[in-house]
């Protein structure tokens, strides 16, 4: 049996000299008049980055996206449309203001939500729809934008797993009213924790300030609350950190591509495997590369992770539906759309990320392969 000589983790961050460096020189500076001077040059980054004109970093991406649904007023009554398959962050700020997520399908190859299924699940309480960027594949935008320009609803774009894909020229982040950016220390960017909420609308940007800081006006020093709101703001040293990772961005992007290409060449032909998609038009950072197996192969994604365990390798499983948790178990009108025999159901079942970290190197993916064809070969 093949065993990989060191644990293959499946996902981790690359960190050189300089972001301790100027983590460090944040801990000792950024003080007194000088205290956002890290976050603002991290939250400039960002925004040249990414192409939009307003960034404002917060602790998580959790938080920067009940900002965003609380800024644009959803709440009690409201019903959001998400898709039934994604980390559970994107959905559960819809929870927390106190509106009902509705979970629609996804599409067989980006694995994004589908545009069909979201036009089919508006109904007189519909007011916004969440696009998630789902490993770093890219939703259909202007689909999604069409649908929402014709029955006025918002649009908004969870990018936490995308940072660095690109739709038609325009990166991710870059799609519907405001987006969502995650730092924590899986992801292409990587802080340990953070966020960042991102925004062209000048209105909307001011609003979300004025919430994630207790209900205080943008610069107050009278410390008047207008509003119960939250407490949702960076530090300083995690601001240090984005900026050395932000400086790096291109080369961390190369990498992760490079890791897709490497998967790619040796499991691009084994049938009833399929990796991620970059359709025509679409740059994929690749987060995480992910392999999705055909169901009349059998397998059950927990039995995969277990054999690769065994050869000493880390995998994920595909995200489990939404409406298969027991965290939506007292939900059924959040189910209510979700069919058993909906594409996500069995993408979901079959499917495993694959070791993604930016220690993966061509040898460390060529075991994982190994692995993987060692794996299919068992006759079952
Ligand atoms: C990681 C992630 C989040 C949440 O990010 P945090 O920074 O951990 O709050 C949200 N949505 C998706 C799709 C994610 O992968």
């Amino acid at each position: 049996m093949i065993i990989a000589p060191e644990r293959i983790p499946v996902a981790g961050p690359s960190i050189t000299d300089r972001e301790p460096e100027l983590a460090a020189e944040a801990a000792r500076t950024a003080w007194y008049g000088n205290h956002y001077a890290y976050n603002a040059r991290f939250e400039k980054m960002m925004a040249e980055y990414v192409g939009v004109r307003h960034a404002v970093g917060v602790p998580h991406a959790t938080a920067a996206l009940h900002v965003i649904f609380a800024a644009l007023g959803i709440g009690p009554g409201d019903e959001v449309i998400v898709p039934d398959v994604t980390w559970i962050a994107s959905v559960a700020p819809v929870v927390y203001v106190g509106a009902e997520p509705v979970l629609v399908d996804i599409l067989p190859d980006t694995w994004c939500i589908d545009p069909a299924a979201v036009e089919a699940a508006i109904g007189p309480k519909t007011k916004a729809i969440l696009g998630v960027d789902l490993y770093g594949s890219m939703c259909d935008w202007d689909a999604l934008q069409a649908i929402a320009d014709k029955h006025g609803l918002h649009l908004i774009e969870d990018a936490a797993e995308a940072l660095g894909s690109s739709y038609n020229g325009r990166r991710a982040g870059s799609f519907g009213r405001a987006a969502a950016f995650s730092f924590h220390g899986s992801k292409t960017v990587a802080t340990g924790e953070g966020g960042m909420f991102v925004t062209d609308d000048a209105d909307l940007a001011k609003r979300m300030l004025f919430l994630r800081d207790h209900g205080r006006n943008p610069g107050d020093r009278f410390f008047l609350n207008h509003e119960v709101a939250f407490k949702y703001r960076m530090n300083a040293v995690t601001a240090a950190l984005g900026i050395a990772q932000m400086e790096r961005i291109d080369e961390l992007i190369t990498h992760k591509r490079a890791i897709f290409r490497w998967y790619q060449e040796r499991l691009g032909n084994l049938n009833g495997i399929t990796l991620n998609a970059e359709p025509a038009g679409v740059v994929n950072s690749y987060w995480m590369v992910t392999s999705v197996f055909d169901p009349a192969l059998g397998y059950d994604k927990f039995e995969l992770m277990a054999a690769f365990d065994k050869r000493n390798i880390d995998t994920r499983p595909f995200f489990s539906p939404l409406s298969s948790l027991p965290a939506f178990d007292d939900r059924p009108n959040a189910k209510r759309l979700v069919k058993p025999d909906d594409r996500g159901q069995a993408i979901a079942k079959h499917s495993i990320n694959l070791p993604s970290g930016y220690n993966m190197t061509e040898e460390k993916v060529d075991i994982v392969c190994r692995a993987m064809r060692e794996i299919l070969s068992v006759p079952r």
